[in-house]
């Protein structure tokens, strides 16, 4: 009997696990999956936090209920991967052997990486940070509030934006819109990635009095004189910061020699294999595929991952339906006042972008809605 050993219980390993279990004979493969926390996350519900527009509590499960009961689930942190001896240590010392394997240990915020971050920013990429910033935004009586991104790559790309758009929105309502600058800082010579959508993003954010600074990279935070300033020489005064943090896979990934020193995971862009592994494959915000970390990238990879995992364990060839990742992406972005838009793009066909609409924004919600009951078990 196969070994098959899933590593990450968010939204790719939860996914994938069920998704091989379904499709494997029990006789065929024992499957483990190894995670940190016994609650699966769904972050996309942390952007409501600041905003008190949801409820910590709905951001998680407890990720047994969401695995196909043959699926073993082991709870701990991984510290070393050696896959040259197909071995996982966790920190408890305990050893896991594999014959497959699948890396879905996502990416995580890394404040300390920029001096003084952890002093004078704030964020809400982590439960604890989007509950901090809930209660500043309450403090907050006007003034000077910059949003920003504070390196490249982080999870959620259009996130910061929807943050900008939130907040003016917040402003508005407690007529404080008066009483505040609201800028926007970003890495790049524009708003975003990409160009497509960046262009449409200044727009909106031009309309809503947000002012604009880019080519900005972080390199300081300066908590006593409340400023931050970049690589670029550009200072900025700030009396509220909320700024994504630079982003990093995980730890023992870092370094280790089927990833870079960031820990980003050598993989193909389209068969999702980890480079120079025919046993071993990556997945969600941990590859290193020049593609948005995102949940709906994660979700649509999973069935080719599952797929060709079942293929090389039967010695089949993968069926053409989920052979390969085309690249797609689906991402939702709140313009605030009850309105959204969308990117969908894949690595073929660049994205559309529809001006906001209310619908756009049910859809959105109605999919946070509906997110465990759907996603993590492979129903969509
Ligand atoms: C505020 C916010 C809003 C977002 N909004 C959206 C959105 O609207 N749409 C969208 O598509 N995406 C969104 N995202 C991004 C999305 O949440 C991630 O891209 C997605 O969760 C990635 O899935 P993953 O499986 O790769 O990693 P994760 O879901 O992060 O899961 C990683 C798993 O690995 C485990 N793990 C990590 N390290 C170890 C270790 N050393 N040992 C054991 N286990 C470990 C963790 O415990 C976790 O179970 C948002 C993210 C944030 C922060």
């Amino acid at each position: 009997m196969k070994r098959i050993l899933v590593l990450g219980g968010g939204i790719g390993g939860t996914l994938v696990a069920n998704l091989i279990a379904r499709k494997l004979k029990k006789e065929e493969a024992e499957i483990t999956l190894i995670s940190a926390s016994q609650r699966h996350i769904y972050q996309p519900v942390w952007l409501y936090i600041p905003f008190s527009m949801d409820d910590i509590r709905s951001a998680s499960k407890p990720l047994k209920n969401l695995l196909n009961k043959r699926i073993k689930l082991v709870l701990g942190n991984i510290t070393q991967l050696d896959a040259g001896i197909q071995k996982v240590t966790l920190e408890d010392g305990q050893q896991i052997d594999y014959d497959f394997l699948v890396v879905a240990t996502g990416s995580h915020p890394s404040p300390e990486d920029v001096p003084g971050f952890k002093e004078g920013a704030h964020f809400f990429y982590t439960e604890d940070s989007a509950s901090r910033l809930r209660v500043a935004l309450e403090e907050f009586r006007g003034g000077k509030i910059v949003v920003g991104v504070g390196g490249l790559p982080h999870k959620c790309p259009v996130a910061p934006l929807e943050f900008t758009f939130l907040v003016e929105h917040f402003l508005n309502k407690r007529k404080l819109r008066d009483k505040t600058e609201l800028t926007y800082t970003y890495p790049l010579n524009r708003v975003f990635t990409i160009e497509s959508a960046a262009g449409y993003a200044q727009t909106l954010l031009e309309q809503r009095n947000v002012q604009i600074e880019t080519f900005f990279n972080l390199e300081e935070v300066d908590p006593e004189n409340k400023v931050i300033r970049s690589m670029e020489g550009t200072e900025l005064p700030y009396d509220l910061l909320v700024m994504i943090p630079p982003h990093r896979g995980a730890k023992f990934l870092q370094g280790n020699p089927i990833a870079d020193e960031q820990g980003w995971v050598k993989t193909n862009r389209n068969t999702l294999q980890v480079t120079g592994f025919d046993n071993i494959w990556a997945m969600g915000d941990t590859t290193d595929i020049p593609i948005s970390k995102a949940g709906s990238v994660t979700h649509f990879e999973a069935p080719v991952v599952a797929e060709r995992l079942v293929a090389t364990l039967r010695k089949t060839t993968p069926h053409k339906k989920h052979a390969e990742y085309g690249g797609k992406v689906l991402c939702f972005i709140e313009t605030g006042y009850g309105t959204a838009t969308k990117l969908e793009f894949d690595y073929q066909n660049p994205p559309k972008t529809p001006k906001p609409n209310r619908m756009i924004r049910l859809e959105k919600i109605l999919f946070n809605k509906a997110y465990f009951f759907l996603v993590p078990t492979g129903r969509i």
